[in-house]
């Protein structure tokens, strides 16, 4: 063991356990690039400002959370907390808004950073894939993405979650409603910093998960009777669109999450097998985000999903992902016959075939350990006497049958028996 351990709240992602994560990711992108969702990648860190103004400034986000640090060129930095701002600028950057039509369309999987208490499920290094949709206002949108969201969870397996659905209005009814709340909840016996929150971020106040701030909650105010017209309908129509898409959901008025860019349309994907930190991933529209940093008006929505949480979403549920052995044939050689058994490798594996050789000089005992412990379904073994009548051995893992097989015929036999 080296003196250095993985830094606090950050964990590593070792073989076999880690084919569990490219297989999540894989199930979470599949569903968006039948989906018309391209590719983004953008840096790990960012002007500290675009969180600032883009996440919120009263956010726990923002003010306690971000990993952040001046450059020798004097930029103030901050490694990336979440992905949405980070994509929307560099989609306004490309001017990906003008190249075409409407909505942008694209996805994304990556690392981000958050200095949080660490505790199992939250971590502070983490890794999310994305979706958003930039440029249109269209209540299809916003279902697609929950429709999408839900079929790469049950790709996955994943049965016991939930999707919570909400909507916060729009510029027009949300500032009256947050008045109203402001008012119930300056009449309240709350400590200070939740007075603090109630004056900058009152919807916050909401998600307060402490019964004796929840007692104080009855009879507050809901945005559901607040809501403009345009607002329900718009509301209505995204919920119609998911019901019929045979996904289920649940109503949840108090869902108001922790950014502060959200409008209209919230949801959350809960898992019940995950004890505090349930959120499994979530998302929502943000048609005001654009101008808050600095672009044209772009109605956009929105999500992202935790790959960690999934993966115990995943073992909370017992399910076992099927994901093949990474070698599926591997060459054992004895005697002179390694230079032979090399270049038939890599013929396998031009020909697709994922295959493996010993390594290091080891006997037939340690290579054949080496085979078994590779999971592979096959062994060729061969050596000098075999090569000299022009074949290899080839022996089935599992049965223990070993045959004898023309050196020239190998790869179309491996290949058909693999098929
Ligand atoms: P958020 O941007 O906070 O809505 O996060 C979206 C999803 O990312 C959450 O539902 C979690 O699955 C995941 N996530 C957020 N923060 C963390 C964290 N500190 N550790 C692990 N996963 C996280």
């Amino acid at each position: 063991m080296s003196t250095f351990k993985a830094p606090k709240g950050t964990y590593d992602l070792i073989p076999p356990y880690s084919a569990k994560y490219l297989a999540v990711r894989d199930a979470i992108s599949g569903p968006l690039r039948l989906s018309g969702y391209g590719y983004v990648e953008t840096p790990g860190f960012e002007d500290v400002d675009l969180f600032a103004r883009g996440v919120g400034e009263s956010t726990d986000i923002v003010t306690k959370e971000m990993y952040t640090l001046t450059t020798k060129g004097g930029a103030n930095l901050a490694l990336r907390p979440e992905g949405t701002a980070s994509v929307l600028r560099a989609a306004l950057e490309a001017n990906l808004h003008k190249a075409g039509g409407l909505p942008v369309k694209l996805w994304y999987s990556g690392s981000y950073y958050r200095y949080e208490r660490p505790q199992k499920g939250r971590y502070r290094h983490f890794s999310q894939v994305g979706a958003e949709a930039i440029g249109a206002e269209d209540p299809a949108l916003d279902a697609e993405l929950i429709i999408l969201a839900d079929q790469a969870y049950r790709t996955l397996g994943l049965r016991n979650f939930r999707i919570l659905l909400n909507s916060l209005g729009d510029k027009e009814c949300r500032p009256v409603y947050r008045e109203a709340l402001q008012a119930f909840l300056r009449g309240l016996d709350l400590d200070e910093e939740t007075v603090r929150r109630a004056e900058i971020n009152p919807l916050r106040v909401l998600d307060d998960k402490r019964p004796e701030v929840q007692k104080q909650l009855v009879g507050a105010p809901m945005l559901r009777d607040y809501l403009c017209d345009a607002c329900k309908a718009y509301h209505e129509e995204v919920r119609a669109l998911i019901t019929a898409a045979g996904v289920a959901f649940e109503d949840d008025e108090k869902l108001v999450r922790g950014l502060d860019y959200y409008t209209r349309t919230t949801f959350e994907f809960v898992h019940d097998g995950l004890g505090s930190q349930s959120a499994v991933g979530g998302g929502g529209r943000y048609d005001g985000l654009s101008e808050m940093i600095g672009g044209p008006a772009l109605p956009s929505v929105g999500w992202a999903l935790g790959v960690d949480r999934t993966v115990l979403a995943l073992e909370a549920e017992g399910v076992e992902l099927d994901i093949p052995a990474a070698t599926s044939v591997f060459a054992v050689a004895l005697g002179e016959a390694k230079p032979v058994l090399f270049g038939l490798v890599t013929e396998l594996r031009k020909a697709g075939v994922a295959a493996d050789i010993s390594y290091g000089g080891k006997g037939l005992k340690g290579a054949m350990k080496d085979a078994n412990r590779s999971g592979a379904r096959f062994a060729i073994v061969a050596g000098d006497r075999d090569l000299a009548e022009g074949v290899v051995q080839l022996k089935d893992m599992e049965s223990g049958e070993q045959s004898a097989v023309a050196l020239a015929e190998v790869v179309e036999v491996l290949r058909t028996k693999l098929a």
